[in-house]
This record gives structure tokens, sequence and C-alpha cells, in this order.
């Protein structure tokens, strides 16, 4: 566990929490160490991320992170900086499928900007290849040209090996959901989307024909996600496609307090990925100590976890149900709040998880 900065370590507390009650409860008990990531390090080892602590999160099955960054570590160098120890970290691992879903609980569907028919009941995931493409292909740069002015290029570049490795985990995903994968890029304009449809449609044909698969052009997607989200199972996309995308489905559900996500790397010998799971939303320094921050983000990340790096998905369906059946009994915290429901506490969101699985545990 790495919690960070601000509200971080509020709200990986609360998953501390929810783990005790798996250990008391499911006997499902976790080993857990604890490490320091982001300003939090600089300020005891003058360095955002240690070599010890990349070793125990590189020896660990999962990590889990709060957050990290705030005002007080802004004017160190870059290279400082509390987000170089998480992007050092995501880089060692090699992460290189970014899980983000997008579910709408259902006393929630009124908080998003779009008609409540139209997300309520959503539960979509966007896969985003999170390693290669334009964010990293060279050549790369800004040069001045013979005339004075400038002239910016960067590359959008996949190969089959990467395209195919962030396939099999969308059709696994898939095989664990609906069933079904919509493969987005713009074939129609770019090279490396040709290569991307014709990679997933052979992987498909060869491994995964009992999945679904369609194709999408990504600006097509970004229209069908506010127009009709609930049409998608599994999204699978590049790089800067998804980094888009997943950010519009996100929004679809109306709250940051409330949005986990993992990254995974790829399988080892002995069957384990790398993993790292994570709240989408940063340190939230205007709130930090304050017990104001929503930890439902980091729950519902760890419920990823029990899901994608333990096996444990009727556990992690509880914690879910646990967290649905909260909401309806009106518990927010102030990010979520509505009026006429009861507002609480980081620690009292907690109480009220462990609580709620203590209910459906009979
Ligand atoms: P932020 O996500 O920390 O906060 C944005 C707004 O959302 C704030 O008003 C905050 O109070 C609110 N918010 C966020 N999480 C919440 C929660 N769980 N419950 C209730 N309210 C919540 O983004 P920011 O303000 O742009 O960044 C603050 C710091 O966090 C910066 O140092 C930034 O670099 C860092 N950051 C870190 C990560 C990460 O660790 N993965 C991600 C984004 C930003």
């Amino acid at each position: 566990m790495l919690p960070g900065d601000g509200i971080g370590p509020e709200v990986v507390g609360e998953v501390r929490r929810v783990m005790d009650w798996f250990d008391r409860r499911r006997a499902v008990s976790f080993d857990v160490t604890e490490g320091l990531l982001g300003g939090c390090s600089h300020d005891a080892h003058g360095t955002p991320l240690t070599d010890e602590t990349l070793e125990q999160a590189q020896n660990a099955d999962a990590v889990l992170l709060g957050a990290v960054g705030g005002p007080k570590w802004e004017s160190l160098p870059f290279d400082e900086q509390p987000e170089r120890g998480l992007l050092r970290l995501r880089k060692e691992l090699d992460l290189f499928a970014n899980l983000r879903p997008a579910m709408v609980f259902d006393a929630l569907a009124e908080a998003s900007t779009l008609k409540t028919e139209v997300v309520r009941g959503l539960d979509i995931l966007i896969l985003r290849e999170l390693t290669g493409g334009i964010y990293f292909g060279e050549p790369r740069g800004i040069e001045t040209l013979p005339d004075g002015t400038r002239r910016a290029v960067n590359t959008q570049v996949y190969t089959t090996a990467e395209i195919v490795r962030v396939g099999r985990v969308a059709f696994e995903l898939a095989r664990k959901r609906q069933n079904r994968v919509c493969s987005v890029e713009k074939a129609n304009v770019m090279e490396s989307g040709v290569l991307w449809r014709q990679e997933m449609g052979k992987l498909h044909d060869e491994e995964y024909a009992d999945v679904e698969l369609s194709h999408m052009y990504a600006d097509n997607c970004a229209m069908q996600l506010v127009r009709d989200p609930k049409q998608f199972d599994v999204i699978v996309t590049d790089n800067l496609f998804g980094d888009v995308l997943s950010d519009c489905a996100a929004m679809l559900t109306g709250s940051l307090g409330m949005l986990p996500s993992a990254s995974l790397g790829a399988v080892d010998e002995s069957g384990r990925r790398k993993a790292i799971y994570e709240p989408v939303h940063g340190s939230a320094p205007d709130i930090a100590g304050k017990g104001m921050a929503n930890p439902l983000a980091t729950i519902l990340s760890f419920a990823m976890m029990l899901r994608y790096s333990f096996d444990l998905a009727d556990d992690a369906a509880l914690i879910e149900r646990a967290v649905d059946d909260l909401l309806s009994a009106g518990y927010r915290t102030a990010d979520i709040m509505q009026p006429g429901a009861e507002r609480t506490t980081t620690s009292g969101m907690g109480e009220a998880v462990v609580a709620g699985l203590e209910k459906l545990a009979g």
C-alpha cells in the first residue's frame, strides 16, 4: 500500500478497515506492507520513490495507491516532483493496460450531467493501452524551419505485439462481463488504426471467437458515449484515444470521488500480473485532513484488486453491492451530497461499507 499525500492516507485508511473485515469474516487475509510515495517520500528520503519502495512494489501481488502531490512540493525540481515517483513506478512495472470502469450507481444517476435514463444502470469498462502510441513514438520534437517558423512532430506507432497483448486483456475481461468488445481506432485515416483493426480481428478469430467483437472509429465512439453509453461493454483503444475517451466516460458517472482504476502488466512465468489499483482522483489538498474525502473510489479500486489480481469476483461484487446499498440509504460525502441525504465523513463512509458488508454476509 502506498497511501501517498493529501487525502491519500485518509482514503487508503478506509480500505484497511474493509480489509480487516475480509480478514475477520471471509477468511481472506492480506499480507500488507506500506511504503512512501510522492511528497511524503521526498520529505523522508529526498526522492519521490526510493529503490526499496520500488522493489517492494515489484515483489507484491498488487499495489494499492492513494494519490500524490500537493502545493508543498510544487516548487521542487522537475525530477523530484511527487508525480515523477508515480510515473517511474508505473514505467518500471511496465503496466500497459489501464482499466477505467464507468459505473453508475442507481442512487447517483441524477448526479450525471446526462439525462438519468441515459446513464442509469451504466456499467462499461474502457481499456486504454498505456505504454505505446503517440505519447512515446519517435521521432518527436519541435524544430525551427529555415523561414523561422516552427514544426512539431509526434509519431503514432504500434506493433503487432503491443496491440495483441492489450487485445488479449480486453477479450479476457469481456469474458468475465457481458462478453462484448468494441475496438476503437481511426482506421479510415491512420495506418496504425488499420493495423490495430486487423490485429484485433485476427486475435479474435484465432483465440476469442466466443467473444463478440465490433469496431468503431474513435470520433463516433466519443459521440456514442454521450448518446447511448449503455450500448458498450468493454471498449479497447490506444493510448491517445483512451486518454480522451476514458475521461469522457468517467464524467458520465458524475463524481471524481467515485472512480476506481487499475493498471495491469504482462503475466509472468508464475502466472501473476503486476498491477496497481488507484482512485482516478488526485490528492485533493483543498480538503486534506478534514475528514471530507470520499473513500469510495479507493474502496472500489480495492474491489477491482480482488477481482483482477486475486480472482475473488464474488468478494469484489460484495463490496460493490455494499456501496450501492449505502448510497441508496442516503449516505453521502460532501462531493456527492444531494438534497435530503445524510452527510457523512471519510471514516463514516468506510464504516458504512463495513456495516453493509456485514449485512450482506448475514
Ligand atoms: P484532485 O483530483 O486532487 O481534486 C480535484 C477536485 O476534486 C478538488 O476540489 C478535490 O477536493 C475534489 N476531490 C478529489 N478527490 C476527491 C474525493 N475523494 N472526495 C471528495 N472530493 C474529491 O485534482 P487537482 O486539484 O487537480 O490536483 C491536486 C493534486 O493532486 C496536485 O498536486 C496533482 O498533481 C495531484 N494529482 C495526483 C494524481 C495521482 O496521484 N494519481 C492525479 C491527479 C492529480
